[in-house]
């Protein structure tokens, strides 16, 4: 059994990102990497631009100017300033070549045909200069940058339309187990909703991964191995639920070695989600995820979300982990790391009720999970706690 700072490195130590790209559409690339750098083909701003509504002077030593017109934004308007001249101005419009100060107009006096300032200001002031943000020719956005959406506001404002991308991962979910039915038919005596499916596929859509696929399977061994070797040639990503256990019918982990998927771990230090495995066959990724949804889906925020990203280029972009004030007492049993379920409102963190990994109900409202180390004791009020920051909307 390996711990979680292990069982971290290992996943981001054997994922690289995919070397195939796609030309997409830049509003529709929020979450991709560029695959390439992005270069500029123009200058930004593309002439030199007011940054103010106020007016445009040809500066000399006197405190009172011409005025002898107007340049609105979107104007294509050149009117040429001699030494004392001024022209009206507003934010974003080109400024004159033959000006070169904006003054803004709360701090001039208009009295017909002149202006009076209070203070010559200085070169330059109130101009964004040509090619402030990026040069033409100069590299825009690098390779490997996340496509937030500032990253797509500021392609665009370069006219760029499509670009280059990691491709993202095909993802299958795989579901095993007897017990499970779906939603809107009865339950029978025995049986239970199966849940991991639209969990999972909802946290991947969260993170905004598309290609998703699912699956399920009976306890059975057989059954197990063919839709396995299936869903493995198929997709880059395979996520189990259940039946990676100790039980006498849990048969994935026999499925995924007879398959020679290789073992990058199997069971990590922690609570919940010990019976985790993480395998690669060639460049396939399969995670089998414990089937008690608490600990599938604490297992998917630690593990695989870290998994994709990184596989999707995206590397610089981890879990968000900060320090908060715990509002609660937490008795730690056992000297396994605990991921334990949580609200977080700034600067606090409330640890909820109900921590058993197949539990769901107080994790349905809680936004964070608070992470105690395998060194780390029991908490008490007012302690100071580090807090994971889930991506849930
Ligand atoms: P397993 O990991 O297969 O031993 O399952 C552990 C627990 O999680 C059992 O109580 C299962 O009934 C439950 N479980 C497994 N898979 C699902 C699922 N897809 N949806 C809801 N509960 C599940
Ligand atoms: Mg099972």
């Amino acid at each position: 059994m390996i711990s979680v700072a292990q069982a971290i490195k290992t996943v981001q130590n054997n994922i690289e990102p995919t070397d195939s790209f796609e030309l997409i559409e830049v509003s529709k690339a929020t979450g991709y990497a560029l695959f390439k750098d992005v270069v500029s083909k123009i200058n930004m701003p593309p002439f030199r631009q007011s940054a103010m509504d106020g007016y445009a002077l040809c500066l000399n030593d006197e405190l009172v100017y011409q005025l002898i017109g107007e340049v609105k934004a979107g104007d294509n308007a050149h009117p040429i300033l001699k030494k004392g001249d001024a022209v009206r101005i507003f934010t974003g419009a080109p400024v004159p070549d033959t000006a070169n100060a904006i003054i803004m107009q709360e701090r001039v006096n208009v009295n017909n045909s002149t202006i009076t300032i209070e203070e010559t200001p200085s070169v330059n002031t109130n101009i964004r200069p040509l090619g402030e943000q990026v040069v033409k020719g100069q590299i825009a956005l690098a390779k490997g940058t996340t496509l937030t959406p500032a990253a797509i506001g500021y392609l665009t404002t370069l006219g760029i339309e499509k670009i280059e991308v990691h491709k993202k991962p095909s993802i299958a979910i795989l579901v095993t187990g007897n017990e499970l039915v779906e939603a809107g038919s009865d339950l029978k005596y025995g049986q239970i909703y199966e849940s991991n499916a639209a969990m999972l596929t909802s946290a991947l859509t969260t993170l905004g991964f598309q290609q998703i696929t699912n699956y399920k399977v009976a306890d059975n061994y057989q059954d197990t191995l063919k839709v396995l070797e299936n869903i493995i040639s198929k997709h880059d990503v395979i996520l189990v639920s259940g039946g990676i256990s100790v039980g006498d019918y849990d048969f994935v982990g026999k499925a995924l070695k007879e398959l020679e998927v290789k073992e990058l771990f199997y069971k990590v230090k922690q609570k919940p989600g010990k019976p985790l495995f993480f395998g690669k066959k060639e460049d396939k990724v399969i995670f089998a995820l414990p089937g008690n949804p608490g600990a599938a889906l604490t297992c998917f925020y630690i593990y695989v979300q870290l998994a994709l990203q990184k596989l999707s280029g995206n590397l610089n972009f981890s879990t968000t982990r900060i320090k908060a004030k715990s509002e609660s007492n937490f008795i730690k049993k056992g000297d396994r790391a605990q991921f334990l379920k949580a609200i977080y409102k700034m600067p606090n963190v409330e640890i909820l009720e109900g921590q058993n990994s197949s539990m769901l109900h107080t994790f349905a409202s809680g936004n964070a999970l608070v992470y105690l180390s395998e060194e780390k004791g029991s908490i008490n009020i007012n302690d100071e706690v580090e807090v994971i920051l889930l991506p849930i909307i």
